[in-house]
């Protein structure tokens, strides 16, 4: 009996530690535990709609002085034509790009391509956004218009197709909502995250953050053509097509 004696003392201490333990543990969690409230997230003004810059965008075209924020490939006055409020591809006269270089960025930016149907695939109203100055998201008429699908509307070029063709019809005006992740490097020009972007076409997911290969290129892989670079502009191509660009503004991430 003494044997069961001591074993129940044993076993009525180790209940009786259990407990202590448990009301010596750590606090219960509290909802204000998990709740950050410094410092306050900034507050920035959105646009009236979301077509619209919002208080904290750069304004990159304002309808009317392209001089002011693009220049040619040369760095000069960019030969492209001004009119009520846009501006349109001058055929030879090549890119324009920004003054301004980025890293990540948040672009908005409104894109025609003409009414009169002139080509087909490739040849329709071609030309392109090219982020960081080298990798392409793909202008082109696809309204009826058969293409590769890794180069029409929305794709990056040569690389992701889009999701989906959200193309209206030649003559109107549709949007891209780009949101970019610029590549981070390792020493040896290989990239330690890769490009990577995020487009809206007409409002549709058309690229969900497709990772970028590499540089765009016309023939060959992009892979070998990968150089560690900082921020750079905006290019928008010259593809010999009379698009139109209206409404642009970007935000820096
Ligand atoms: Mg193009």
């Amino acid at each position: 009996m003494r044997k069961f004696g001591i074993l129940f003392g044993v076993l009525l201490f180790s209940a009786a530690s259990g407990l202590l333990a448990q009301t010596d543990g750590p606090m219960p969690m509290k909802p204000e535990m998990t709740e950050i409230w410094d410092p306050e997230v900034r507050i920035i003004a959105p646009g009236a709609t979301p077509m619209d810059a919002p208080s904290d965008a750069i304004v990159l075209f304002d309808g009317e002085n392209l001089e002011n924020e693009w220049t040619n490939g040369k760095g000069e006055k960019p030969g492209w034509k001004v009119e009520n409020g846009y501006f349109t591809v001058e055929k030879g006269t090549g890119v324009i790009k920004t003054k301004r270089v980025f890293d990540d960025f948040q672009l908005h930016i409104e894109w025609r391509s003409p009414e009169e149907v002139v080509g087909t695939s490739q040849g329709r109203g071609n030309s392109g956004v090219f982020l960081q100055g080298i990798y392409e998201v793909q202008i082109l008429d696809n309204h009826n218009n058969r293409t590769y699908r890794n180069g029409q509307a929305g794709s990056i070029y040569k690389q992701h197709a889009p999701l989906v063709n959200a193309s209206k019809g030649p003559g109107q005006w549709q949007v891209y909502d780009i949101i970019y992740t610029a590549p981070r490097f390792n020493e040896d020009d290989t990239y330690f995250t890769p490009p990577k972007v995020t487009v809206l076409h007409n409002g549709v997911l058309v690229q969900n953050n497709a990772e970028i290969r590499g540089p765009t290129e016309y023939i060959g892989v992009p892979e070998y053509s990968i150089k560690e670079h900082g921020p750079g502009s905006i290019i928008l191509q010259d593809h010999g097509n009379p698009v139109s660009f209206r409404n642009i503004w970007i935000r820096e991430l």
